[in-house]
């Protein structure tokens, strides 16, 4: 086994890949950063202010595979002989390719539901016996969250995985499932919804009745120095690694983050060795982490830090669709009308909606999905959900105090891009408070993940500095496409 395997791997699948010229087993079918991580290597990639970075804390993942560029190491598959390279960060552009020879798919489904966690496969089994469904799930798994989950969750009967997999075997032919595929907007299309996603280099089309935005929530990202030093993970790709590929993210971690329940269970269970520290400071290490010290000044020797802060309901897709927002329980959330809709026929469930356990998002998909079924005619009581998500209140996220006496704000990193907590700060401090005026001036939520995992950190820093109620800041409207891709690949409609 490999330094990181947890789990014999088949045999069959062993190939060697190069990496920086030098051999390393792995196994056809991995993803790249998961083989590299297996044989103990964190850094591949070089951020344009010349930080290393790792696979699992901020994306993408630029390499070079076999002398070609802008590959994204988290999701190419390994394959025998591949000589892979590090490529600088800063160079990279992520590019869909639509091959114009492949026509537009097009379909038209009564309900287009976006996101195959808990809450769209809830919505699913309520409308599918009447209505016909369009699932659309960027991941390559069904169930979201839940599926990265070993642990047996509150209210369902069984293993995380076998929970899912039952759900899957009660689709009918009503249903027509899109894995891998991103939905890169949602547009009005007279009396339907059109919502063009994108599977590898093929441009789908749907045009759908209604349409439900079970699309979860992010992570949070936790601001401390030298946070995207390489064998830092965001909490979702720890347990990937772990529960999906069976490698460890290292041999001694640090959990660190306001919700470390949120990952413990799941190391016990592989018996990787953990340490809490709720409030780190500054990570160390020549390639990767070495030690973490808090703001105590307690030194920690471990290899891997996992953040386990919690998380909030991704609202790209609601600005983008019209939606309004509020801020609540320490999160910005889709306003919902009675019916649990952003605008007439954009429904919302799930932990886009609020933070909630598994069990009451796949709930709320279910009273989604019966509030639709009432719209289309059919007899249907979606009090009976609301009656038992009465027993789940929303979770309140705490909010941080930023150390910003205590820490060397250059080396704490706001968002992936290169910017660091120091440039906004200066710019807060120089007495500009609208977000949108802050992004053009840092670039702060304007790369690959469109905000959804910095734009929150920009807010608090604002409110912190200034006084402003989160309540009364004015968060950018996401723009499509809400997953990033070339402008040309919505343009290109015939
Ligand atoms: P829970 O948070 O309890 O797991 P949930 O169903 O509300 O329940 P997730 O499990 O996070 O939330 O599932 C949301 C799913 O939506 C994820 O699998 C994610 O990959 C998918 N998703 C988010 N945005 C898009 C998009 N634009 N296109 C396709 N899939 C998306």
């Amino acid at each position: 086994m490999r330094p990181l395997d947890l789990t014999e791997k088949d045999p069959s699948k062993k190939v060697t890949i190069y990496f920086e010229g030098k051999p390393y087993e792995a196994y056809e079918g991995e993803k790249i950063a998961v083989a590299l991580l297996a044989n103990g290597i964190y850094w591949l990639t070089t951020s344009t202010e010349g930080r290393k970075r790792g696979a699992f804390y901020f994306g993408p993942l630029p390499i070079v595979i076999n002398g070609i560029k802008n590959m994204d190491g988290r999701k190419v598959p390994v394959r025998a002989n591949m000589r892979i390279e590090r490529q600088n960060y800063g160079e990279f552009q992520e590019e869909v390719k639509i091959d114009e020879k492949k026509p537009v798919l097009r379909y038209v489904v009564d309900v287009a539901i976006i996101g195959a966690g808990p809450a769209g496969l809830g919505a699913l089994l309520e409308v599918q016996e009447h209505l016909t469904v369009a699932l659309i799930e960027e991941k390559s798994w069904l169930g979201g969250d839940l599926w990265l989950k070993r642990v047996k969750q509150k209210g369902f009967d069984d293993e995380p995985q076998e929970v899912i997999k039952a759900m899957r075997d009660r689709f009918n032919q009503n249903v027509r499932v899109f894995l891998k595929t991103a939905a890169i907007g949602i547009f009005d299309e007279g009396e339907y919804f059109l919502i063009p996603a994108i599977r590898r280099n093929q441009l789908i089309e749907i045009l759908s009745k209604r349409v439900v935005l079970a699309t979860g929530a992010v992570d949070n990202i936790l601001l401390f120095e030298n946070n995207d030093m390489p064998s830092v993970f965001r909490r979702a790709f720890a347990l990937e690694v772990m529960n999906i590929w069976g490698v460890a993210p290292g041999r001694k971690v640090a959990v660190v983050g306001s919700k470390p329940e949120e990952i413990t269970a799941e190391l016990e269970r592989w018996g990787i060795d953990y340490v809490i520290v709720p409030n780190p400071k500054r990570v160390e290490g020549r390639e990767s982490v070495e030690r973490l010290i808090d703001m105590n000044g307690n030194v920690h020797d471990v290899d891997a830090v996992i953040v386990a802060d919690g998380r909030r309901p991704d609202i790209n897709p609601v600005t983008q669709a019209g939606g309004k927002l509020r801020f609540r329980r320490g999160y910005y959330m889709p306003i919902l009308d009675m019916n649990h809709r952003i605008r007439d026929g954009i429904y919302a469930a799930g932990s886009a909606v609020s933070i909630k356990p598994h069990y009451a998002n796949y709930l709320e998909g279910k009273l989604v999905g019966s509030h639709i079924l009432k719209e289309f005619g059919f007899e249907t009581e979606p009090c009976i959900y609301e009656e038992k998500l009465r027993e789940y209140e929303p979770e309140t996220v705490p909010l941080h105090r930023i150390e910003y006496d205590s820490m060397n704000l250059e080396d704490v990193q706001i968002c992936g891009c290169d910017v660091s907590l120091k440039k906004v700060y200066d710019v807060v401090e120089s007495g500009i408070t609208d977000l949108q005026i802050i992004k053009r001036l840092t670039h702060l939520a304007m790369g690959f993940c469109q905000g959804r995992f910095c734009l929150f950190n920009g807010a608090l820093l604002v409110s912190q500095r200034t006084g402003i109620d989160m309540t009364r800041i004015d968060l950018p409207v996401a723009r499509p496409p809400i997953k990033n891709v070339r402008m040309k690949v919505v343009a290109r409609r015939d």
